[in-house]
């Protein structure tokens, strides 16, 4: 039996390498590799396919983060609110800028629970930063309504949810600021790292794209100190045929998703749900079982690699010991932390892989 890899990159650029190519090819012509019309074009089309106005690329999600907060002014001695299940770069974001991250426990769907947003504001917050976690969107109207009563910010960190929507909002278009990865591996994927902030808000964009250039608007001319964080005209022309491709492989995933939900049949596996109301674009498929290490070294000796996403809390990381935010409790991003194991999916999987991955959960005796 042939090994299921995790994800397959060179499986997914050969879904439409020649468009890849003659792109990749049209820059290193052009002899322009850094803030051109590549870029332009490809703000101005992830911006349209967000429904936002404006759209400025990054370096990375990292970077669209910490640049996101700087812009909002958050910093020293403000608190924001933030999912504490998630991936540590969002919880970064806050602390890179000297801010405090105020934790908040998720819910069944994986997503920060609503219901426990409003009893975590003081008086020194100043906005809510939650993750489309795995692929779907947070409570985005409830949270939003929140945020609007309390006179709070709200940040999505959509670094795993392009295209994913809440009713009739799509990721993204709900929050102040928005903020993108474009790892190779995310729904939408660069070939190396890139990112991208959305907003509304002209003067927000402003701002981020000033600070993305060393904090200068006119070149030579340092408004504020800002950071080297642009997304090249490669990556920018790629991201382009990716946006082009974005909602066929959000398709392919959500299929095979179905697959899944269908074929694994085994009781002690816990399957993700769907929020009503929601879609879910499956960056992660994400199970659940109280035997998660038995269960992944089972897959793996049935030929099916695996991830955990995420062994280890934000709150609980050695890089944040002794700092006071973590002294929380957050038993369900804790159980879940013990207990979480991503399947493999991707844009490409055949068939077969999909059938053994199926019968590789169903035969585990947990
Ligand atoms: C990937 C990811 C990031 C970071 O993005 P990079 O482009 O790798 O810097 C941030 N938040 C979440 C939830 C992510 O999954």
């Amino acid at each position: 039996m042939s090994a299921v890899q995790f994800a397959n990159l060179k499986c997914t650029f050969e879904l439409h390498q020649q468009e890849y190519e003659e792109a990749a090819l049209r820059v290193l012509r052009s002899g322009w590799y850094v803030l051109g019309d590549e870029l332009k074009n490809f703000e101005a089309e992830f911006a349209s396919y967000v429904g936002v106005k404006e759209c400025v690329g990054v370096g990375c999600g990292q970077d669209a983060l910490i640049l996101a907060i700087r812009a909002l002014d958050i910093g020293r001695g403000d608190e924001v609110i933030v999912a504490g299940n998630t991936y540590i770069a969002t919880v970064l974001g806050i602390t890179e800028n000297g801010a405090t991250p105020v934790l908040v426990d998720c819910n069944d769907y994986y997503e920060i629970d609503e219901n426990l947003i409003e009893r975590a504001i003081t008086k020194n917050t100043k906005a809510v930063l939650i993750t489309n976690l795995y692929g779907q969107c947070a409570n985005l109207p409830t949270i939003k309504n929140i945020c609007e009563h309390n006179n709070l910010l709200l940040v999505e960190d959509c670094a795993q949810s392009h295209g994913a929507v809440f009713g009739s909002q799509k990721g993204g278009s709900v929050g102040d600021i928005s903020c993108f990865s474009f790892y190779p591996t995310k729904p939408l994927g660069a070939f190396g790292d890139a990112g991208a902030i959305v907003t509304d808000d002209p003067v927000l964009a402003d701002k981020v794209r000033m600070l993305r250039n060393y904090g200068s608007k006119k070149k030579y001319y340092n408004e504020s100190t800002g950071i080297n964080s642009r997304l090249d005209e490669l990556q920018a022309a790629l991201l382009r045929v990716g946006l082009s491709h974005l909602e066929e492989s959000n398709s392919m995933r959500i299929a095979i998703a179905q697959r899944y939900l269908l074929g694994i049949n085994n009781p002690s596996i816990e399957l993700p749900k769907t929020r009503p109301g929601a879609n879910h674009v499956y960056h992660i498929f994400a199970i659940r079982s109280k035997c998660r290490d038995a269960l992944q070294k089972h897959l793996e000796s049935c030929g099916v690699q695996t991830q955990i996403h995420y062994p280890i809390p934000p709150h609980k990381a050695p890089c944040y010991e002794g700092e006071t935010f973590t002294k929380v409790s957050l038993p369900l991003t804790e159980k879940f932390a013990a207990e979480q194991l991503s399947l493999p999916i991707y844009s490409g999987m055949s068939e077969e892989e999909i059938e053994t991955v199926i019968s590789a959960v169903n035969s585990f005796e947990g």
